[in-house]
């Protein structure tokens, strides 16, 4: 039953998806898994460069220069850098395709769509905050390991083979991180920025990949244009659309406003 002082606010429980919007998760994360594949191919060569660009800062590292060593990290990874500017094209070439299948998804799957300009909004903004993202999340995670190690008065010669190290999982781990987030990501965003505009609410749908409890959690569960998707994971942490975590592969599917079904 779905109460008019649950909407917006809160996910309202409803675990009897139809088999059809099962399936429309399921081509959306077909699109996915091409545009996670898309991606990894892009990011392949241009994180090679960045950790070749970045290893200058192991061997401040290992002279001890921090203050030169979070310079040229700041200067690096500023809002106006080469390497925002790289990623947003990456971001741009990789999801591009995707976006337009998504939405192919989401017109044939309540015969309505958005215009051209509005999806081009959608996937440049989506592109510039992904960008953005990963040129923070570059520099926190090395100011957090200089951090750490120099607090445990660690040498510089130990805290530069962990800075390497730190790059050599880039090339794996990260690289699957950025690609797995981008793709679902970029099908949640538009499949939301879709269901808003056109008056539908947006359920969460597993899809696939491992499910963890968080994610199971939510399956089945619908908020409308107000609402985020709720998950208490020590604290509340609210959420527009998946993936919720690295590796989530979590769909949206569209749900009437005002439907109890
Ligand atoms: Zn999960
Ligand atoms: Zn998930």
């Amino acid at each position: 039953m779905t109460s008019a002082r649950a909407r917006g606010v809160l996910c309202i429980d409803e675990r009897a998806l139809t088999n059809a919007q099962r399936a429309w998760a399921r081509a959306r994360s077909m699109v996915s898994d091409e545009a996670e594949r898309q991606m990894r191919a892009l990011l392949g060569e241009l994180i090679e460069g960045q950790i070749r660009q970045m290893s200058v800062l192991v061997e401040m590292a290992r002279q001890g220069d921090k203050k030169a060593l979070l310079g040229w990290l700041k200067a690096y990874t500023g809002k106006r850098s080469t390497l925002v500017d790289r990623m947003q094209d990456v971001f741009r070439q990789g999801l591009r395709e995707s976006a337009e299948a998504v939405r192919l998804t989401v017109m044939q799957e309540i015969g309505k769509d958005i215009s051209d300009e509005a999806l081009s909004r959608l996937i440049s903004k989506y592109c510039t905050q992904s960008a953005n993202n990963y040129a923070r999340k570059t520099l926190e995670q090395i100011t957090g390991l200089l951090e750490k190690y120099l607090q445990k008065g660690e040498s510089g010669e130990q805290i530069a083979a962990r800075l390497r190290a730190r790059l050599e999982r880039w090339r794996t781990e990260r690289l699957g991180q950025v690609a797995n987030d981008a793709a679902v990501g970029i099908s949640g965003k538009i499949t939301r920025a879709m269901a808003d505009a056109l008056g539908y609410d947006v359920i969460w749908v597993n899809a696939g990949g491992e499910v963890c409890p968080f994610c199971q959690e939510l399956d089945g569960k619908t908020v409308d244009s107000n609402g985020d998707f709720r998950i208490e994971k020590g604290k509340i942490r609210t959420k527009k659309h998946p993936p919720l975590h690295n590796g989530c592969r979590c769909q949206l599917v569209l749900r009437k406003r005002g439907n109890q079904k």
